[in-house]
């Protein structure tokens, strides 16, 4: 049995996501091979061959892979796909894109965003935004698996001694190129990778308000600023700040939950959290039921207070 992760990466350094999927190719078993795609990134091949548990790792390198697309990842994974028993990627973004292509082409039923690998074929899944697990068996010679990353510890960064495989990009395959790409930047840990994770509702307000009162606690704690879908939709918050079903999914060891109600679908997104504290003014508010610690105040009072109290 030999499984190909499909590693993330900027051609600098290799995304913490990939960890996790490689850890959950180690609950499978067998030879771990990974697959760095991109442009001058042999720094990134040389930190996945330091991964623990990683035996190969594949460098695929061209201009045209410099930004991870789709159209020329998938291909290449495909064709690779025939000498391994499982391809893996982290439920992100980017692998949400690239694996169900993968799966397509190779008439593979894809088993998406596993939380439990309980054997080589079955694997657990949320479903109904994570309140019902279903076990899935899959059949598939191959199986084209995503990962919840916030369900995996990541596999250990260091200790692994893996070799390096240049392989050729055949031009044919690259039929989309990126001719832009605009970042949000910001100085707060990424919102999946946070420790802490400090996320505002509609009760905000206003998006002056949002940076007042969600931004100064998140930094006062050094965690990530998140929010819910009420909030995003009525601007307070960019996008991809969005927590729940139709956002991120986080499972830090603390998420603050001010001003948000606690609908199930916000819940999907963030009830994993080692610790829940939520603020809010209605006794009644669903949130207080997944909350570990519940603060019934309004939040005007209680996040300036609370945000002092942190700083000293
Ligand atoms: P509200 O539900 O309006 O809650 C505001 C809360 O603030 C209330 O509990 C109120 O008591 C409290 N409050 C008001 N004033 C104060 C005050 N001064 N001080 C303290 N507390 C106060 N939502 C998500 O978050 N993420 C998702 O990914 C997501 N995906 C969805 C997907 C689908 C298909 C659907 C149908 C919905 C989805 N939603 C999602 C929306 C979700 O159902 C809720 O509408 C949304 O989460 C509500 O956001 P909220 O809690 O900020 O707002």
């Amino acid at each position: 049995m030999t499984i190909l992760v499909f590693a993330e990466h900027n051609n600098t350094q290799l995304k913490g996501d990939t960890l996790k999927a490689v850890a959950a190719a180690l609950k499978i078993g067998g030879d771990i091979h990974v697959l760095v795609a991109g442009h001058n990134a042999m720094g990134v091949a040389e930190q996945v061959a330091a991964v623990k548990g990683v035996s190969k790792v594949i460098l695929a390198q061209d201009a045209a892979l410099e930004h991870p697309v789709a159209e020329a990842l998938a291909p290449m994974l495909t064709e690779l796909a025939p000498a391994y028993s499982h391809l893996i990627a982290a439920a992100t973004t980017t692998g949400k894109n690239v694996m169900p292509r993968v799966a397509a082409a190779l008439d593979t039923a894809q088993v998406s965003d596993i939380i439990e690998v309980v054997s080589a074929d079955t694997f657990k899944r949320p479903i109904y935004a994570g309140n019902a697990i279903a076990t899935v068996q899959s059949h598939d010679s191959l199986k084209v698996i995503t990962v919840r990353v916030s369900a995996f510890d990541a596999a250990p960064a260091t200790g692994g001694g893996a070799s390096i495989e240049s392989i050729p990009v055949p031009a044919q395959q690259i039929t989309a190129t990126v001719i832009g790409q605009a970042l949000a930047k910001s100085e707060r840990p990424e919102l999946t990778a946070a420790r802490i994770v400090v996320s505002g509702g509609r009760a905000l307000g206003s998006a002056e308000n949002y940076q007042a009162l969600i931004a100064p606690l998140a930094d006062t704690l050094g965690g990530a600023a998140g929010a819910s879908r009420a909030a995003v939709d009525a601007g307070f918050a960019a996008n991809d700040l969005q927590v729940g079903q139709t956002g991120k999914i986080v499972a830090p060891e603390l998420y603050v939950a001010i001003g948000i109600s606690g609908a199930i679908q916000h819940l999907a997104g963030m009830k994993d959290s080692k610790i829940i504290v939520a603020i809010n003014k209605d006794e009644e508010a669903p949130i207080f039921q997944v909350a570990d610690y519940g603060l019934v105040a309004d939040l005007f009072d209680a996040v300036p207070e609370m945000t002092t109290a942190l700083s000293h």
